[in-house]
């Protein structure tokens, strides 16, 4: 179970390999990616209502929360 959290966690990322350039370390992820969108997270959010999949929504949270901690950093390094 907790392989599958993990998983699910490097999954999400894959949405970054979509995107060109594939890193970019000025960019923000949050809203970019389709798997980083606003219903994207709603749905994450959604997910953790049922006991099911609980542990897989804690996965794509935790995700979202450090991409949106990176973003909060870039914010403050560009003022
Ligand atoms: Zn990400």
């Amino acid at each position: 179970m907790v392989i599958l959290i993990l998983l699910s966690g490097i999954l999400i990322d894959l949405d970054h390999l979509l995107a060109n350039p594939i890193f970019d370390s000025q960019r923000c992820s949050i809203d970019y990616h389709p798997l980083h969108s606003y219903w994207a997270i709603a749905i994450y959010i959604t997910l953790l209502l049922f006991k099911k999949t609980r542990l897989l929504s804690i996965a794509f949270i935790i995700h979202i929360v450090a991409d949106l901690a990176d973003c909060w950093l870039l914010a403050l390094q560009s003022k």
